[in-house]
């Protein structure tokens, strides 16, 4: 399986991912969570990350091309994989384009997980995320069991910087002027699948699987 998950931010694209990637066991490949792993390593790349994240703006397409380049070279990408997050731009979709047809590789699907805008800032504003295994879940729609603490690992669960409100309106434009128009692109190529996202946790990734069956 060589999929993409793509939907505004705050549909639940790491969410479903984390289902996806358990069940097809493919690799779960967020060019976010690899930003954000820099941030957390205080790398060069994490200090540059940090300079667009904090904003809500993209990073620059070379620099995201070129880790995602490296990274879906690795062996484990052998199988298959879940892109998250990436492409976000007209860009980084053609590069992603060129890297794959290099390498004989062709995307299965491009699921695109559809939530209305309205719903999303709560969404984000709600998101809590361990700070250790990455688990993410929400203070209303997915809380943890103890309050502030992951299900899985125990440990704290944080608040991401960029999950203010000013901050989450901000990717929300950026996602209808520079990454909608990528579901055009896909769909052109007869692979997007839609899939309401507007639904119980559980449901979506129902619809996920029969959507890729
Ligand atoms: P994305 O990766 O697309 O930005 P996340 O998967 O992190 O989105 O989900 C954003 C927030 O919304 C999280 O707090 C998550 O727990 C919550 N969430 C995800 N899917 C749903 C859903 N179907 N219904 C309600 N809340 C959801
Ligand atoms: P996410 O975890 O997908 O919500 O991404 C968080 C932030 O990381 C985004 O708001 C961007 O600043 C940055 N980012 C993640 N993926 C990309 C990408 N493909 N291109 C540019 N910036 C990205």
């Amino acid at each position: 399986m060589k999929l993409l998950i793509m939907g505004r931010p705050g549909a639940g694209k790491g969410t479903q991912a984390a289902n996806i990637k358990d069940y097809y066991k493919i690799p779960h490949i967020s060019t976010g969570d690899m930003f954000r792993a820099a941030i957390k390593n205080q790398t060069e790349l994490g200090l540059l990350a940090k300079s667009y994240m904090d904003k809500g703006g993209l990073v620059p397409d070379e620099v995201t091309i070129g880790l995602v380049r490296e990274r879906l070279a690795e062996a484990d990408c052998k199988n298959g994989f879940l892109l998250d997050g990436f492409p976000r731009t007209v860009a980084q979709a053609e590069a992603l384009d060129e890297i794959l047809s290099a390498n004989g590789i062709k995307l299965d699907a491009v699921l695109d997980v559809n939530v209305p805008a309205e719903k999303l800032i709560r969404r984000m504003v709600g998101r809590r995320v361990c700070k250790t295994c990455g688990a993410t879940f929400h203070v209303e729609f997915n809380a943890p069991k103890v309050e502030g603490i992951c299900d899985n690992c125990g440990s704290p669960l944080i608040q991401r910087a960029d999950d203010t409100e000013a901050t989450a309106k901000n990717r929300l434009e950026v996602y209808d002027n520079q990454t909608a128009p990528l579901l055009d692109f896909y769909s052109k190529k007869g692979i997007l699948k839609t899939v309401n996202g507007d639904q119980p946790l559980d449901k979506v990734f129902e619809d996920i699987k029969e959507s890729l069956k």
